[in-house]
Order: C-alpha cells, then sequence, then structure tokens
C-alpha cells in the first residue's frame, strides 16, 4: 500500500501539457472523472468506450474551442506521467508497446478496447484511506481550474466533496508539501481590483451593496492564478458573480485594443439570454480609475487563447 503522501505527490507531478503556452485541461478532467468512479466504487479499470465521452462532454464545457478532439490523448499519455505511478493501460500487447511519439487515434483505442486506470497500489489507497481521493482530487482541481468552476466541474464528473474531510487528509498526510506548493494568494487583489472599477462589474454596471458592502462583486484573474497569473491590477476585472463565471468558461473575453466585451458564437440564448447577456457584446468594459490599471495584453492573450471559446462574435456589424 502507498502512504497517502507518496499518491499526493506523484499526482502533483503531472506536468500539464503547456506546449506553445497552451494549457491543457485533459489530464486533470481524465484523473477526476477516474477518481469520481473510485468514488461510486465501480472498477479499477474502465473501457476507452466507456469514459470517452463524459471526457468529451467536459472538454467542451471546461477547455478551450477544439479541446474534445484531442480527447483520446490523456487517456494514453497519462501512463508516462511519474513513471507510471499515476494510470496504468491494459490492451492489446503490441498497441501498447507503441512509443509515447505513436500514440494511437481514437478508432484504435475504440476498436481495442484499451482499458485504463490507477495502478492497483493506487486505486487500493484511495479506496480505503478516507478523506484520500477527496485530497487527491482537490488537488488536481485546484492546480487546474479557478474555484468559480470547481463546483461545477464536480458536479459535472460526479464527485463529491466535502471539503471538511479534504482538509483532514491533507493535514494528517502532507502538510509541508501542502504549504510549499501552493502559490499564495495576495489577500489585497480582490479589493485594489474592485476599487480600480470604482466597485461595479466592469461589464454590467452591477453594483448592489449591502449596507457598506459589495454583494456578489468578484476580482477575476485575466490569466488564472493557478496557471502563474499575478495578483496585480492589470490581470483582474471586477466583475459580479455571473461575470466572473461566464469569463471563466469562456463565453466572452476582452479585446485589447479598445477593450471591448466580446462574445464566443458558441455562447447562445433565447430572449432573455440575447436581451440580457449579448447586449453586452461590442461594448468597451467600464474603465478603471487609472490607465494603468487597464487589462494588459499579455495577460488578455493568455485568455483568449487558453480559456475563451472560439469563434468570437463579429464585433461592429
Ligand atoms: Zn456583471
Amino acid at each position: 500500500m502507498k502512504t497517502a503522501a507518496e499518491i499526493l505527490a506523484a499526482f502533483d507531478n503531472i506536468r500539464r501539457a503547456q506546449n506553445a503556452g497552451v494549457y491543457a485541461p485533459h489530464k486533470p478532467l481524465l484523473i477526476l472523472l477516474a477518481l469520481a468512479r473510485v468514488q461510486r466504487g465501480e472498477p479499477r479499470l474502465v473501457d476507452f468506450n466507456d469514459i470517452e465521452g463524459p471526457l468529451k462532454r467536459l472538454l467542451v464545457e471546461f477547455g478551450r474551442s477544439g479541446s474534445a478532439n484531442t480527447r483520446h490523448l490523456p487517456f494514453w499519455h497519462l501512463r508516462s506521467d511519474g513513471q507510471g505511478a499515476i494510470w496504468k493501460l491494459s490492451g492489446p500487447r503490441e498497441l501498447l508497446a507503441r512509443p509515447a511519439a505513436t500514440a494511437p487515434n481514437l478508432g484504435e483505442l475504440r476498436l481495442n478496447h484499451v482499458r485504463g486506470g490507477f495502478p492497483i497500489a493506487v486505486d487500493k489507497a484511495l479506496r480505503e484511506q478516507p478523506g484520500l481521493l477527496e485530497a487527491v482530487a482537490a488537488q488536481v482541481m485546484d492546480a487546474a481550474f479557478p474555484e468559480t468552476l470547481h463546483a461545477d466541474i464536480a458536479a459535472a464528473v460526479g464527485l463529491s466533496l466535502d471539503r471538511s474531510t479534504i482538509i483532514m487528509a491533507g493535514e494528517r498526510t502532507a502538510p509541508a508539501y501542502v504549504q510549499s506548493e501552493h502559490r499564495h494568494r495576495d489577500p489585497g487583489f480582490r479589493e485594489r481590483v474592485l476599487r480600480a472599477y470604482e466597485y461595479r462589474c466592469c461589464v454590467c454596471g452591477f453594483d448592489l451593496r449591502i449596507g457598506q458592502v459589495s454583494a456578489g462583486l468578484e476580482a477575476a484573474h485575466i490569466q488564472w492564478h493557478n496557471v502563474g497569473g499575478p495578483d496585480v491590477e492589470p490581470n483582474g476585472l471586477s466583475l459580479c458573480s455571473l461575470h466572473h463565471k461566464l469569463f471563466d468558461l469562456g463565453a466572452f473575453t476582452v479585446e485589447p485594443s479598445e477593450f471591448r466585451v466580446v462574445f464566443s458564437q458558441q455562447a447562445i440564448g433565447s430572449q432573455r439570454g440575447r436581451d440580457g447577456e449579448l447586449r453586452h457584446h461590442g461594448r468597451p468594459i467600464l474603465p478603471p480609475q487609472q490607465r494603468d490599471m487597464l487589462p494588459a495584453p499579455q495577460y488578455l492573450g493568455w485568455n483568449f487563447k487558453n480559456v475563451f471559446k472560439t469563434p468570437a462574435r463579429r464585433v461592429g456589424g
């Protein structure tokens, strides 16, 4: 049996595909799906044909455009992470013997009923050590996605996450690791960004207060904090809860020349959606108090490339 600390460390070693600075959520989503299966007591190995559909739906919702086309890659490549400590495959020997560079295509994985899952020792530990599965899930989630999306992703993969169990498991097993690896959030970020935009949503102007306190207003990272986005005003937008969620899902972004809100062609609504959300399309954001607080092109560029669901709706007719 592996210790909880060993398992948490193995999952932390996953280096997400960062080819040319493109962030890929494939491996984290596959792992979360597999963890949910273990949590439900399903068998260790799953046929690619049975997990392909759910993974595709997750990539469409939480990945950038086109992510779902490469849904077979994490199923194949995850076995190379951590020297095989995370993922094992089972299937025809000549297929499995292929080097990493010649990954089978979707059809080959389907036809050969290649099965994948956590290694036996990891699977056993996840099933038997209370709180470990939840701690791994929280760690993978924290590393890959902003907090605004955690509850939605957990619901979509069918994972129940009790934060109190996770914290207990983390403290008991690997406190040093948890503290050293997590980037600190600057507690002043939210306040600075909200103040820069005068406590309004910069998309819709929402500025409700309860007494003296802003309600439903959040500071969004343009380049996600968990993938290196800094806690500075040019990487922040003051957004209401709804626009924060839509921004993190890639329904809209902000273009860097005139700071106009640009919605995705994939964001489609009936009458209420059109009158409500899409009326913001093409309009500049409400400006911050100072020009040097405006969103910086490099962060907007990251957001457009990695989060926004292309193609963009046209601006100006
Ligand atoms: Zn808003």
